[in-house]
């Protein structure tokens, strides 16, 4: 018997008291990190409206260009979100994803969330582009996921921009400029800071 079996049975010796690092999937779950980053989740409010306000800042944040929007203009007739508009078409494609969070960390609304769900195997490709069918919460369901651990709580004095504090759109002014509600005058002037570079951009 060579030196290099005897080494190699040392370490199988060695090990087989230990207890196994791996879990008996999908029977038994391995407990996941307060922060662990998994498939999205679009959320609602409580009155049922979609956080999502189609803004595109979390596919401009995306580096792996996973995030696909087509926005359509809300009315009073068909109001999906409290803002202007709202995403018609909302996919994640799940094979560029590299969970990152940035989409998570840009969106003004919490409406996205990387949650702890990891079970995302499938035989098809075109199987792992989510739509908003599958990553929206459904009506009657409001959470506001894991943003619970990324965002620090705010101060109890400090007024609300976002209507985190109720966890629900509440109608206010306030509320409705912070999610995209664009015909209400800001409460101080806006300051440009570069008058000629800044002249296309909207003005409040
Ligand atoms: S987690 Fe990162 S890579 Fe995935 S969709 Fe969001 S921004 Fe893109
Ligand atoms: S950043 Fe948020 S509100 Fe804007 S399109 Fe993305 S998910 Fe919707």
């Amino acid at each position: 018997m060579s030196f290099d079996i005897i080494k190699g049975m040392a370490t199988t010796l060695k090990n087989m008291g230990r207890k196994p690092t791996t879990v008996s999937f999908p029977e038994e779950e391995r407990q996941l990190p307060p922060r662990f980053r998994g498939r999205h989740v679009l959320h609602r409010y409580d009155n049922g409206l979609e956080r999502c306000v189609g803004c595109y800042l979390c596919a401009g944040a995306c580096p792996a260009d996973a995030i696909y929007i087509e926005a359509q203009e809300n009315t009073e007739e068909h109001r999906v979100s409290p803002g202007e508009r709202y995403a018609q078409v909302f996919d994640v494609n799940m094979l560029r994803c590299i969970f990152c969070g940035y989409c998570q960390a840009a969106c003004p609304t919490g409406a996205i969330t990387l949650e702890k769900n990891y079970e995302l195997a499938s035989y098809y490709p075109e199987d792992l582009v989510y739509h908003k069918e599958q990553l929206l919460e459904p009506k009657g369901q409001s959470t506001i996921g894991s943003n619970e651990v990324w965002a620090e709580p705010a101060p109890s004095e400090a007024a609300q921009p976002v209507p985190q504090a109720q966890r629900l759109f509440d109608g206010s002014r306030a509320s409705a400029a912070a999610v995209g509600l664009g015909n209400v005058t800001a409460e101080r002037p806006v300051l440009l800071t570069n008058e000629e570079q800044d002249e296309d951009r909207r003005k409040l």
